[in-house]
């Protein structure tokens, strides 16, 4: 390399490409891109999508809601088949949600048909908290509200779908979990206390994971759910 004194001032700058290496891959590009139908707004709506439907029965309605997602299958029969969200309807008898179902629905509908990565409604909605308080699940989950609960069903509708990756916790955390939760058991021989699938009685509810499965461990509090503990 050789040095160029700069006498001048630098008004402006342009980065020297490799023409050869960017037309190359442009054409890889190309070639792979052809055939491929991705998601975007003008695709048309065929006459029959295949869909899903979930019943939402939260405390804080009389009236279940009944959550239905449809999806489009773009290439099918090629490597690239993809299912992709279409759209959403909720149905509920109370007429008091229906001016935000409709308002709701209509935006999350209009994402997903616009295509690109829709998974980031999930974390939107699991965020809306509800200033009147929120609820608990069965399981002891708590919902910060309907709004979020919705979020827990379209990750679950995507995680299906091959939209998004269920989050479990590692092996090792896994194993971790285990053994804190039968010394846990050991110490207060609480075996007969929960039923597997349920956590201890007086487990408080985890930061982490929303779920009332945090107990006292050596002085750190540990969830026995998604294995986040205080101590790190
Ligand atoms: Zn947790």
């Amino acid at each position: 390399m050789s040095l160029i004194k700069i006498d001048k001032k630098i008004v402006g700058y342009t980065v020297v490409k490799d023409a050869a290496a960017e037309s190359k891959f442009a054409k890889k590009a190309a070639s792979v891109e052809d055939n491929v139908i991705r998601m975007h707004e003008k695709l048309e709506r065929p006459e029959k999508l295949v869909g899903s439907t979930y019943k939402v029965k939260t405390p804080v309605s009389d009236h279940a809601m009944y959550v239905t997602i449809n999806d489009l299958v773009l290439n099918e029969g090629t490597p690239h088949e993809q299912r992709r969200p279409f759209e959403i309807f909720i149905n509920s008898k109370n007429l008091d949600h229906y001016q935000w179902i409709v308002a709701l629905t209509r935006v999350m509908s209009a994402v997903f048909r616009k295509g690109g990565d829709v998974t980031f409604i999930v974390d939107e909605l699991k965020a809306v908290f509800d200033p009147r308080g929120g609820y608990w699940q069965p399981g002891g989950t708590f919902m910060p509200s309907i709004i979020a609960d919705l979020g827990h069903i379209v990750e679950k509708h995507l995680i299906e779908i091959g939209l998004l990756k269920k989050v479990e916790p590692s092996k090792d955390t896994q194993k971790f979990i285990d053994e804190k939760r039968a010394e846990y058991e050991a110490r207060d021989k609480q075996t007969d206390a929960f039923a597997k699938g349920s956590f201890p009685e007086g487990a408080q509810l985890c930061v982490k994971c929303n779920t009332a499965a945090a107990v006292l461990l050596d002085g750190c509090q540990t969830c026995l759910n998604c294995g986040y503990s205080k101590c790190g």
